[in-house]
């Protein structure tokens, strides 16, 4: 699923992943634990890609500063289908 360029097209739980950038301490800690490569640092700050976050909460309880939280999207986005031969089985 991490081809997807926009990863929350394909899947979504409606929520999305919120930094604190005043309780962020840089530590990098939960960019390896989102499976969605939706995390990255920006200027010593975790910085969350909309388009990638699914909202599964993983960062949430992997971050030992508590500066990350889901809140819920405005907009409710409904995945579209996907035609099974367009997903790579290999
Ligand atoms: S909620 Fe899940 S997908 Fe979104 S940034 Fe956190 S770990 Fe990654």
């Amino acid at each position: 699923m991490k081809k997807f360029p926009r990863q929350n097209e394909v899947y979504t739980s409606n929520y999305f992943a919120v930094v604190d950038p005043e309780e962020c301490a840089g530590c990098e800690t939960w960019i390896d634990r989102c499976q969605m490569e939706a995390l990255s640092m920006v200027d010593e700050v975790s910085k969350v890609d909309l388009d990638r976050c699914i909202g599964c909460g993983l960062c949430v309880t992997t971050c030992p500063s508590d500066a990350i939280q889901l809140q819920k999207r405005e907009k409710e986005i409904v995945p579209r289908r996907i035609r099974p031969t367009f997903i790579n089985r290999s």
